[in-house]
């Protein structure tokens, strides 16, 4: 995708010039926040191997939570008239994100399926959508319902399904550590929700394992 400058809207960029803020993120302040936590775990954060170490950190959120200055509508802005009103699935769109209550990693994949009303989303841009809801301190539950919220009224889906399945690494790696457990949620709208059969339909295609 020629995507790259995507993420950042011209006039907030032009706006945004503050010292060390870029793209709406606080570099310096991040990384005297990380100095400030290796030395309450008790590093010497001036130890050779840990001086890049606030500077990186700060490029990483940078990367991770630029979903909180972009717009995910943007990304529904390219629609293609079409008369197709059947079944639109998109299966396996690789995302990860931050979980808010211990900003650490989660990660899977998202499955959308929509009915759309006389307008297709670029396939591209769906993918779009689920990695700018997903960069920012999230939940699983709301990223699904935020991504089926858009389908539905920004796109005027006439049925929407979203399934996400992730692993959390806040229960993989601490806490009650269950390595294999993966989180699934839903979120499904309009004749999906209404229409038992349709909703069975795109609910055994989204869980068809191919
Ligand atoms: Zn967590």
């Amino acid at each position: 995708m020629s995507e790259g400058r995507d993420v950042l809207g011209d006039s907030q960029q032009d706006t945004k010039q503050q010292v060390g803020v870029t793209n709406g993120i606080d570099h310096q302040r991040i990384e005297a926040a990380v100095r400030e936590i290796l030395t309450a775990v008790g590093e010497d954060p001036d130890r050779e191997g840990l001086l890049e170490t606030p500077a990186r950190v700060a490029r990483m959120y940078a990367e991770m939570f630029s979903g909180l200055h972009d717009e995910p509508r943007r990304h529904l802005g390219k629609l293609f008239t079409e008369k197709y009103d059947e079944l639109v699935l998109v299966r396996d769109i690789a995302f990860n994100s931050i979980c808010e209550h211990h900003l650490l990693p989660f990660m899977g994949h998202a499955h959308i399926g929509y009915i759309p009303n006389g307008r297709v989303l670029g396939l591209s841009k769906l993918a779009r959508v689920v990695e700018v809801v997903s960069h920012k301190p999230q939940v699983q539950e709301r990223m699904t319902e935020q991504i089926a919220d858009l389908l539905e009224h920004d796109l005027g889906a006439k049925g929407v399904a979203v399934v996400i399945e992730a692993s959390h690494t806040c229960m993989t790696i601490r806490g009650v550590r269950k390595p294999e457990s993966v989180c699934v949620t839903s979120a499904i709208k309009g004749i999906f929700r209404d229409n038992v059969s349709s909703r069975a339909e795109v609910m055994s295609l989204i869980n068809r394992k191919s």
